[in-house]
Parts: C-alpha cells; structure tokens; sequence
C-alpha cells in the first residue's frame, strides 16, 4: 500500500494555500500535478546541459541529446513499442493526432469512411472532420448507451472494407469510461483498418502494452502524467510511420536538401523538424520513472478506493446525478445537481479551496446526448485523499444551500 503523507509531500504545490484555504485538487483530468524530481530535473537541465541536439559535436550538445534520446528509450519501455524509432516526441496528444489525421489524407478517397466514438474528445473528432472535408471520406460514430459505454453491436455493423481507420480513446476524460480497445482494435484489423488509441487519459492510470493491445498509433500527453506541459508521445508502427508523408518541414527532419529536391531523415527524425522541447522529452523520462517507482498497481488500488468511496459520499447529496456509470471505469466522477447550473457549485466550491472542473471537458458531443449543458467533473489521482473527498462533500453542502 501507498503512503499517501509520503507520496503528498512529492508535490509542493499540494501543501500551497488556494483562497486561504489549503488546496484540494480535484482536476487530474485536466492535467496532473508535478513531483518535485520533475520540477527540479526541469531546472537541472537548463543548469546543466543545455543546448541544441542532433547537431553539435560539442560535448554539451553530445549530452543533451544523449539524455533526449536515452529518455525515448524509457518511454519506448514503458509503453512496450518494439523499435525507439516508433516513438516520436510531439508537443501533445493534439499533435499526434493531427499529425495522423494529416498523413491519412493521402490515402484516403471519396466513400472511404473514419469511425470515431461518441465518447472522443475535441482533439479526437475535428482533425478527422478535417480530414474528411479535405478527402470527402465519410464520418462514423460509435454510439454509446446511457450509462456512457459504446454500444459494441453498434459498432460491429459500423465496420466495412470502406473502414481506413478507427479512432478511439482508451479512457474517457467527460466521464471515465474505459473502452474496451483491444477488442475494437482486432475487428477494425479484420476489415483492414488502421487504429488510433487516444491514450491522454489512460497513461495516468495504467501502462499501456502497444504490442499486446497491437494498435497502430497510440497517443498521449506528458502534462496528464506528471509530466511538463507542451510535450507528448506519438507512438507508431514502424510501417505506418514509413507510410506516412512528412507533416512539417524543417530542420533536422532532412537527409539532403537542394532546392531542386529534398530527402527525409529517417523514423524517428522524419517527423520531428525543428528544435523540439528538449527539457520536456528529458524530463518526460523523469516523470515515466517516478511513476514506476510509485508503481501503477499502487495507483490503481489508490485511485479505485477513491472512486468508490467518491461515489459512495457524493450520491448522499439530495438531488445529486452521476453522469457516466460504466462497469469499467476509472477515477472521474462527472456530476450534476438538479436545479443548480455546474458552473455556480464550480465558482462557490473554489472559494473553499477545492478545484473541480465545470463545463463540457472539451466533448460538447457527449454533454449533448444527455441533454445536459455541462457536469461538474471531480478527476482523482494516486495522491489524494478520502479526507480531501469530505472536503469537497461540505464544500458542495455549502454551496448547494447558498444556491436553493
Ligand atoms: C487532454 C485530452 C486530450 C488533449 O490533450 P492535449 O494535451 O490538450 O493535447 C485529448 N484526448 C483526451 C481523452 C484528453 O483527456
């Protein structure tokens, strides 16, 4: 079992006071704190090592990219891709998907179909939709029941040889669901669609296995994972990734350029052109190993205990619904209160010091099929506390009778 005092004093800024109130961080979803071995390796490489990668002989230049490089080697562990080069270091889950999304224009013709899910995010529904304008491809959804988990029958009639690609997300950030991708990864495979996991809200929770799930792209954000912001991971199959153009152009995605014709760098160079964020990438690393010193089955019975007890407490509430109650879920507790609009309990509930999010978390599609402007979206991590949760139960009471 976890030490949770031990654990909590990793993250300065959960002792920081909010409103004068001590900070009680309910947006895990948005994106996660940071231990302070992120916050200091931050410092330590621009203390240290700084200076521009791939390029220099010089002997920082050497140790920078060593430590950019032996970190993709982490994250290429840690996420079980066969070959480093199928890990490319992008700004974000956005990136990546666009990135693909971009690629697949090529290949794709008019009639050609995209399935998405009613469960995506933003970041996983318009760059397809884009995609789509540019190809005339067609958009499918996946659509899900009312306890927000996809309708796999659904699903099933969905799939044809028109199907290119499949994109999903291995977790829901609006409501928590966990997808189940391996199965929808090996039927797109049997109809000879390609498949994107939209990993940004599992990778906090779980290590994902891209060679047992046999996924062809898989993507995810450092900030989401104790990581900086402005850093990601795009992992793709070694084929795929030889298949796709080239998304931007630049420096250090070359092998020769002469302004009659230019020859791409290899994976993983090919899709990385200009100086990238080299402190993020190392530090990414940083973040990987803190995560597997706490260790995920840790976090998971953690963060489980939270979830049950989480629901168990808020449903005491009079008039209080859980939007989003799949069998398989992980820690996100999306709410509403009969009567009282989200962002009224959000603004009264921060005065006291408790950070939850209000809104339509970035999937106005799913606020929509529950006829709902947006819940109250209280996300948990490994470092928080049942005491935190009554916390935040009296803080919701407070507002609820300053409310009706
Ligand atoms: C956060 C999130 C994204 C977007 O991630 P960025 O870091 O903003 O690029 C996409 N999908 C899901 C499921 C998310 O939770």
């Amino acid at each position: 079992m976890l030490d949770i005092q031990k654990i909590r004093a990793d993250f300065p800024i959960l002792s920081e006071k909010v409103n004068g109130k001590t900070l009680v961080y309910f947006d895990n979803g948005a994106t996660s704190q940071k231990p302070q071995v992120v916050i200091d390796a931050i410092s330590k490489y621009y203390q240290e090592i700084n200076a521009n990668i791939h390029r220099g002989v010089h002997t920082l230049s050497q140790l920078a990219t060593d430590a950019y490089e032996i970190s993709r080697g982490k994250i290429q562990n840690h996420i079980n891709a066969k070959f480093s080069h199928e890990v490319l270091f992008t700004s974000g889950t956005t990136f990546g998907i666009n990135l693909v999304a971009n690629g697949f224009t090529s290949l794709l013709k008019e009639g050609d179909e995209v399935i998405v899910s009613a469960l995506e995010h933003h970041s996983n529904i318009v760059p397809w939709q884009m995609l789509c304008e540019r190809t005339r491809a067609v958009l499918k959804v996946i659509p899900m029941n009312e306890k927000g988990e996809l309708i796999m029958e659904e699903y099933d009639k969905l799939l044809s040889d028109r199907t290119k690609i499949v994109t999903v997300n291995h977790i829901s950030n609006a409501l928590g669901t966990v997808n189940p991708i391996k199965e929808i990864i090996s039927k797109a495979h049997a109809v000879g669609a390609a498949v994107l996991i939209d990993g940004a809200q599992a990778v906090p929770h779980l290590r994902p296995d891209v060679q047992a799930l046999d996924c062809d792209f898989y993507v995810f954000s450092g900030h989401k994972m104790c990581g900086p912001t402005g850093i990601g991971i795009l992992y793709g199959k070694e084929d795929w990734l030889n298949k796709l153009p080239p998304y931007q152009g630049g420096g250090d995605m070359i092998k020769e350029v002469t302004f009659e014709k230019t020859t791409y760098a290899g994976l993983p160079f090919k899709f990385e052109a200009g100086t990238p964020n080299i402190a993020g990438g190392i530090v990414l690393g940083t973040a990987i190993d803190y995560m597997n010193e706490v260790g995920f089955e840790n976090i998971q019975a953690q963060e489980l205990e939270l979830l049950e007890y989480g629901t168990k407490r808020l449903i005491e509430i009079e008039g209080l619904n859980i939007v989003g109650t799949a069998e398989n879920k992980t820690s996100v507790i999306s709410f509403n209160i009969k009567g009282i609009h989200p962002y009224d309990i959000g603004t009264i509930v921060d005065k006291l010091g408790i950070a939850v999010r209000t809104g339509h978390h970035c999937a106005q599609p799913i606020m929509n099929h529950f006829n709902i402007p947006g819940t109250i979206r209280a996300s948990f991590a490994f470092y928080n506390t049942k005491e935190e949760i009554d916390a935040m139960i009296e803080a919701i009471k407070k507002a609820v009778m300053m409310l009706s």
